[in-house]
């Protein structure tokens, strides 16, 4: 890339795309600088000269024959190649003027002429230079032949044709020197913009350069980034297989990120990041790595340690890092962070598996209470490829029609009205039978799955509804479970809003079933998500209260129509009654407190229904009156049940 500036002289290379605006620039004013040597041959050579040597004008009409054509044409042409091929045929024409009009020694003017047009054809400066020298050396030895009246090779001598001696020199002198001047200028130009070009070439590799620097590099911390990592790791693979040495692939994630940057802002989780990213940095030894590949995730190499209480001890200084409280600006953090460990080469040889274990391995250290690390294990392994596998065929059995709803009754407490259902998920498995949802939901959100999954429990949920309204049930309420993940999808709204009048169902029959834990961790993005589909008239019901982070400031924030007491809270009532049951008390009292329509589940007992109404609470749901029935069992209890409210 790089020349020196010689060589950008002397040889023209092809314009770099870059270059090109530049250099356009540089055509148009050379074709200026040609035109007004071409007005000055016509004016000057042919007028002049036509007047003192009685040519009788035509050498002068000739001139503006060539001329003006060119100066018309020059606003539609200029800086283009058809531009400097006219110029170049105008310059030649001259000469042939010059030679017509019987002053046939100032058509040796013609090679300047011809040269210069090459050079604004090509851009090449060697013609030019080898045209101004022989130029040069010809009004030298014709200008010493004229003064001393020599005559070479029996040619006439110009001042016998002229007839004046001083004058035709002199005029010969000035003529040289305009066109060196001109010269002059269309060199200059033409370095101009080669140093331009050096200069442009420069910065352009210093952009390079920084490009790819933050294309390795992550831009808040200037640590390495996945793809940086991933070189290196192939690298240290390689290493390793040749000296026979373990290292081990750490993958950190700090704990409730999230909610630092949902509460403090994202300016004080980037001054932590960083500050994280520094201490870290402290911690490793030189030769080993920490990059960040993504929002709070890092991942640290860890290459030199003798056995693995050595990385163990390494694993607690990095735990241990976190536990002393965070400066940041003027907040005080409290953090943790959960580290999965995967070990070359005794989990795996490849990279790509030994980022993915790495990253198994954190999730199963978050699931296990965060703020500790966790080895991947081979039996972490089989459970990934039984998941995967469960997945897969999950996504075949959503094609071939396999799961289906149950709807498990919700009864008011105090007239046993059946008010609604909860939609609850079954696979029916051509080889394994009837699947219960505990049994695939957690694989289906670990992969994604849940997302298209939950759109088909949506769907059938309306359409559920919509047989409902068909056949008059016009109060009867039915629930879907929307998982946490589900609300990852940015469309889900807009998918409900869409659904609901396609079917054309009434939203206020339709109510959807969210855990606490939808709001740990987006809380900003979904609050908003939620009060969007609370505005389309669905009734939106907190899940298992009781058992996730419950906090009252976030419950008053939410735009929630019920809350659903736990069946683990529902089994500590017992027949006696006893202090066990205080929690249900508190949480009713509580949800009344809010305003909130309360459902308890699980309910399996009388005593529990009945202990439950004398609290307050206002809708059950339960073995006590119904399991889950599939769709045509539902519409038979509710048609029994319908005949006992006339
Ligand atoms: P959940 O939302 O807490 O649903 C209540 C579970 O308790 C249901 O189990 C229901 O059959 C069971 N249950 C109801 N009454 C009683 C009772 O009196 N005694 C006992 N022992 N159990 C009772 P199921 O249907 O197996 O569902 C389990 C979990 O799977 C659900 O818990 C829910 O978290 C999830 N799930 C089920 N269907 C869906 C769905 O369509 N979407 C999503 N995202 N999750 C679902
Ligand atoms: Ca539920
Ligand atoms: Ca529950």
């Amino acid at each position: 890339m790089k020349r020196s500036i010689l060589e950008q002289l002397v040889t023209f290379p092809r314009i770099p795309m870059f270059a090109r605006k530049s250099f356009q620039d540089h055509f148009v004013q050379a074709d200026q600088v040609m035109l007004v040597l071409l007005a000055l041959h016509w004016i000057v050579a042919t007028f002049v000269t036509s007047i003192t040597y009685h040519t009788y004008w035509y050498g002068f009409i000739s001139g503006g024959m060539i001329t003006l054509p060119l100066l018309a044409l020059y606003p539609s042409f200029k800086g283009t190649q058809t531009m400097r091929a006219l110029v170049a045929v105008g310059l030649m024409l001259f000469s042939v003027v010059f030679i017509q009009q019987h002053f046939g020694r100032i058509e040796m003017h013609f090679h300047i002429f011809i040269a210069m047009g090459i050079l604004t054809l090509y851009k090449d400066v060697v013609p030019v230079f080898v045209a101004a020298a022989t130029t040069l050396i010809h009004h030298l030895v014709f200008n010493y032949l004229q003064m001393y009246d020599i005559s070479l090779f029996e040619m006439p001598v110009m001042i016998f044709n002229y007839g004046g001696g001083f004058s035709i020199v002199a005029l010969h002198t000035l003529w040289v020197l305009i066109e060196v001047l001109i010269l002059g200028y269309i060199i200059k130009l033409h370095i101009e913009y080669s140093v331009k070009l050096i200069q442009s070439e420069k910065q352009i590799s210093g952009l390079n350069e920084e490009l790819n620097y933050t294309s390795l590099h992550d831009t808040l911390t200037g640590l390495p980034n996945r793809y940086n990592l991933h070189a290196q790791l192939n690298f240290i693979v390689s290493n390793a297989r040749r000296y026979h040495r373990p290292f081990a692939v750490l993958c950190l994630d700090l704990d409730h990120f999230k909610n630092v940057n949902d509460t403090l802002g994202h300016s004080v989780g980037d001054t932590l990041l960083v500050d994280v990213a520094k201490k870290l940095l402290a911690i490793v030894n030189t030769n080993d790595i920490v990059s960040r590949i993504g929002g709070d995730e890092f991942i640290v190499i860890v290459n030199d340690f003798d056995d693995q209480s050595a990385l163990e001890r390494i694993l607690m200084e990095i735990l241990s890092l976190f536990h002393h409280e965070w400066v940041v600006e003027t907040h005080f953090l409290r953090l943790s962070v959960s580290i999965g460990v995967a070990l070359y080469p005794d989990d795996t040889h490849n990279v790509d598996e030994l980022l993915r274990f790495a990253d198994i391995a954190m999730y199963k250290a978050k699931g296990e209470g965060r703020d500790r690390f966790s080895f991947f294990t081979a039996s972490l392994n089989q459970k990934i490829h039984k998941e995967v596998e469960i997945a897969n065929d999950m996504y075949r059995g959503l094609h071939a029609g396999e799961f289906v709803l149950y709807y498990q009754p919700k009864v008011d407490i105090a007239t046993g009205k059946i008010m609604g259902a909860e939609a609850l998920i079954r696979w029916e498995h051509p080889l394994k039978g009837l699947i219960s949802p505990d049994n695939f939901i957690h694989i289906a959100e670990n992969t994604g799955f849940i997302v298209k999954l939950g759109k088909w429990i949506i769907e059938e949920t309306l359409r559920m509804i919509r047989r409902l309204m068909d056949q008059c049930y016009t109060d009867v309420q039915i629930a879907c479970n929307v998982s946490t993940k589900q609300f990852q999808n940015l469309l889900l709204y807009e998918e409900l809003k869409v659904l609901i009048d396609v079917y054309g169902i009434d939203p206020q029959l339709f109510s959807i079933e969210i855990t606490e834990s939808v709001m740990v961790d987006y809380l900003e993005a979904t609050l908003e998500m939620l009060e969007n589909i609370q505005g389309l008239g669905i009734h939106i019901c907190i899940d298992d209260f009781g058992t996730g982070y419950s906090s009252l400031s976030y419950l008053q924030k939410l735009p929630i129509g019920s809350l659903k007491i736990d069946k683990s809270f529902v089994d500590d009532i017992t027949l006696q009654g006893d202090n066990s049951s205080i929690l249900v008390n508190t949480i009713i009292a509580m949800g009344k407190a809010l305003r909130l329509h309360i459902v308890a589940e699980g309910v399996e007992h009388q005593y529990q229904m009945e202990y439950l109404k004398t609290k307050g609470c206002d809708t059950i749901q339960g073995y006590y009156f119904s399991k889950p029935l599939c769709e045509e069992d539902f519409f038979r209890m509710l048609q029994k049940n319908g005949d006992s409210f006339p």
